[in-house]
């Protein structure tokens, strides 16, 4: 029976899967490769700086788009690391981790009945808060065996109610690298079409082999129709503290911090003053964090090739997706059930990946491996014990 108190909005809208299998993991005490919790150890700058704030009492709002300390921070980094200038005063907005510069810059920018184009296989959140605020998703691809954008499938997405292009650069869950030449393809096709790019960089500093990060906005005359959001989640492993950042052109940021004020009043105060320590993290830590992740990819992609699977080999973040067509599941959801049973390791199945009801991405697991060395290295003897 209909729930008269249910909003229409929330139509199809239910726990993620992602949510769902931390909750199953955790109820048989197993390795959770799901969800990307990212349980390493928090950096003391970090941790010392936010608990130096409680301390100092620094406990009520700060200005709705962050502490200015931070936004200078923020754009330092976004000079250095991203070659993007944007001014602290005015184009950027500290928010309630990336989801909530995500969801900010949406509500800010895109109209119900407007139209997303979304790379399959995408951010499952990024579908879903679209689907909140009433925006079409129009569906594209990444072929995985060649870790290609399938231009083609971009192409025909395009339709004339299409307002904004999502992108992830380095993706979850493909690990895809965007290069300058995709970035310029997707570019003059935002450019043709007058469309918006939210671009999600939050793994940026996760990048593997010859592959590089480039910021979009960086690229040709993209800044002016390009969000970048990114947030100190992966970077200081501080998931749950939900620090991030919008960067764009002020007019953008202004509604943005409006909206970012309206749902969330301001990122948490004494967190916002940890992450500012951590601009104080020498370069080595972001490179020695690089190669921990790319030995881990190693690790796993490696353990899921001996356990039977197809691992497609990420270029950057920390997640692989992988076919599990050879061990002989019925399905995604089998599988993942399976492999809780069996492994009691935690996985989300791929079709959370894809379009809904498209029956895509129902061979495939995602696999997290932002996990302590001890907890990742058994699970890849569990999963390369598997064997079909
Ligand atoms: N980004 C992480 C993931 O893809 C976690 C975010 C979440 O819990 N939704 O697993």
């Amino acid at each position: 029976m209909a729930d008269r108190f249910a909003a229409s909005r929330m139509q199809g809208l239910v726990q993620s899967d992602i949510r769902r299998l931390t909750i199953e993991c955790d109820k048989v005490g197993g390795i959770n490769l799901g969800q990307g919790i990212c349980d390493l150890p928090t950096h003391p700058l970090v941790a010392q700086g936010a608990i130096d704030a409680i301390q100092e009492n620094k406990a009520t709002y700060t200005h709705a788009m962050g502490l200015i300390e931070l936004r200078r921070k923020i754009a330092e980094k976004l000079q250095l690391l991203n070659n993007l200038n944007y001014s602290p005063d005015t184009e950027v907005c500290v928010t309630v981790g990336s989801s909530g510069a995500f969801a900010s810059a949406m509500f800010a920018t895109l109209d119900p009945g407007s139209e997303a184009i979304l790379i399959e296989p995408y951010y499952g959140y990024h579908l879903n808060n679209l689907l909140l605020a009433g925006v079409v998703p129009r569906f594209a691809r990444i072929d995985l065996a060649t870790m290609k954008l399938d231009r083609a499938s971009i192409e025909a997405a395009v339709t004339p109610k299409t307002k904004s292009l999502i992108l992830c650069t380095p993706s979850n869950p493909a690990g895809l690298v965007l290069s300058e030449a995709d970035i310029k393809w997707l570019g003059a096709l935002a450019e043709k079409h007058d469309l918006l790019i939210f671009s999600d960089e939050i793994y940026e500093y996760i990048v593997y082999d010859q592959h590089r990060h480039i910021s979009i906005a960086s690229v040709g005359n993209l800044r002016e129709r390009t969000l970048t959001i990114g947030g100190l989640s992966k970077t200081f492993s501080i998931t749950g503290w939900r620090i991030g950042y919008l960067a764009a052109p002020e007019n953008i940021i202004k509604r943005a911090a409006v909206v970012s004020d309206l749902l969330y009043i301001c990122a948490p105060h004494p967190l916002q003053r940890g992450v500012l320590k951590g601009f104080d993290a020498p370069a080595s830590y972001y490179e020695d964090m690089r190669k921990q992740y790319e030995r881990d990819r190693d690790l796993i992609c490696g353990s899921l090739e001996k356990g039977g699977f197809k691992a497609y080999r990420p270029q950057g973040s920390y997640y692989v997706m992988a076919d599990f067509s050879k061990l002989g599941w019925a399905d995604d959801q089998a599988a993942s059930r399976e492999l809780l049973a069996r492994a009691k390791i935690a996985a989300i199945p791929g079709g959370a990946f894809y379009e809904p009801g498209s029956g895509r991405g129902k061979h495939l697991l995602r696999f997290c491996y932002a996990k302590p060395a001890d907890a990742l290295a058994e699970a890849c003897k569990r999963l390369a014990a598997l064997k079909p």
